[in-house]
């Protein structure tokens, strides 16, 4: 019994540091629940989308540094990155962030700006509302994406997103501006809306999520991400791959991994 007391009160003060801090936080820098939501978020957008996926844009531009070469998930590709094309991109990723992304926080914003923040969540609470986040992303990205891949409405919305059969970091939402609001912004944030989330758990969310959909669409299959393969193989065949998690997938038959080991194998009986 005692060997669990010790943990328990560990797990407590850690609590109370970290409440104690939060409320220095807010007593001090802002409590202002526009500078909470609205101004975070863009803080959070420009150092992880753009300031984190624009290493990656960097490395595609100057096709550099050369050690990064073997870990390119399509080799060949964006090596090194037409500036036309990725030019006229950019022009519908800004359009994305800023004319659709930044209304939809704004109403994010009003729904959320009388949650009480002065109280932290404890951390199995951060976990569980983690967990009912990432369930309610992969039933919404899985479903409205598998919908926008109808043969009936793909041309019209979601072809976009496809022009990109190699993607780069930030074609994570060179999309439709519906399928923006939808299965991009609308996935992330149910979650944040439907479990009233305390907006330290969503600052966490955020990052998380634009981490992950960089790292996706970033090209390079890092070592510590071994993710990229899943959507970048969405990317180059279309019809598989369809969720997030990949959960949704196996449940639906729709799950595929690109036959890397395959190659290495019939490489390596070339060589023989
Ligand atoms: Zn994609
Ligand atoms: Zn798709």
């Amino acid at each position: 019994m005692e060997s669990l007391v010790q943990p328990l009160s560990v797990y407590r003060n850690l609590g109370l540091v970290a409440q104690s801090k939060w409320e220095f936080f807010l007593d001090n820098v802002t409590s202002d629940p526009y500078h909470l939501w609205i101004v975070a978020n863009v803080i959070i957008l420009f150092v992880f989308f753009f300031g984190y996926g624009g290493l990656f844009v960097l490395m595609d531009v100057t096709n550099k540094p050369n050690f990064m070469r073997k870990y390119k998930v399509q080799p060949g590709t964006n090596e090194p990155l037409s500036l036309e094309k990725f030019g006229k991109a950019m022009k519908v990723i800004l359009f994305n962030h800023f004319v659709i992304g930044y209304p939809m926080t704004h109403g994010l914003y009003l729904f959320m700006k009388d949650v009480d923040v002065r109280e932290l969540p404890a951390f199995h609470t951060i976990v569980l509302q983690f967990i009912g986040c990432i369930i309610l992303q992969e039933i919404v990205f899985y479903y409205s994406h598998r919908m926008l891949h109808h043969k009936r409405i793909y041309k019209y919305i979601h072809k976009k997103h496809h022009e990109w059969t190699a993607p780069v970091s930030w074609t994570a939402v060179y999309c439709h501006p519906i399928e923006h609001v939808v299965a991009n912004m609308g996935a992330v944030y149910i979650g944040i809306f439907l479990m009233k989330l305390h907006v330290v758990t969503t600052w966490i969310w955020l990052i998380v999520t634009i981490i992950k959909t960089i790292n996706d669409h970033s090209g390079y299959n890092l070592p510590f991400c071994s993710t990229v393969d899943f959507h970048d193989y969405h990317h180059e065949i279309f019809i598989k791959n369809f969720g997030v998690t990949g959960l949704l997938d196996k449940f639906h038959g729709t799950h595929a991994v690109k036959a890397a080991k395959k190659t290495t194998r019939n490489s390596a009986r070339k060589t023989k």
